[in-house]
């Protein structure tokens, strides 16, 4: 026996038993089965309580969010290391060169402190600081 909340169009909800999920997709698709209340056969399957189901729902839709965002950190950071030199701590040193004597346009990466970073964009050199997604976190 299977116990299924049964959700009517005129908004009542009811319980009702059927001998398995089968019997059930049975009497709904024969429209056997009626609302206790108005006798409608317009009723389907709740399986869950609504505000349950809204709060679920809910933190799904953020840890999805945070995948996906997490995703696209990944996938930026995997570009960047293919397409650009780590010089490590010496990233602030490296960029001015660049910049001043702009011998290469070689994109870099690196370290830099939040103080080196705020030098760096007073001197007009264009950094941008990305969070760095550690990879084997879940
Ligand atoms: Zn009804």
């Amino acid at each position: 026996m299977i116990k299924y909340n049964l959700v009517c169009k005129c908004g009542k909800t009811f319980a009702s038993w059927f001998s398995s999920s089968d019997s059930y997709d049975m009497l709904w698709k024969k429209k056997l089965i009626n609302c206790i209340y108005c006798n409608s056969t317009s009723v389907k399957k709740s399986v869950m309580a609504p505000n349950l189901f809204s709060k679920a729902n809910k933190i799904s839709k953020n840890t999805k969010l945070k995948r996906k965002m997490k995703k696209q950190l990944l996938n930026l950071r995997k570009y960047i290391e293919k397409n650009c030199k780590n010089v490590g701590d010496n990233f602030p040193h490296e960029v001015r060169n660049i910049h001043y004597d702009k011998k290469t346009s070689e994109g870099i990466y690196g370290v830099a402190t939040p103080e080196e970073t705020a030098e760096l964009i007073d001197e007009g050199i264009d950094v941008t600081t990305i969070p760095w997604v550690n990879k084997s976190e879940n």
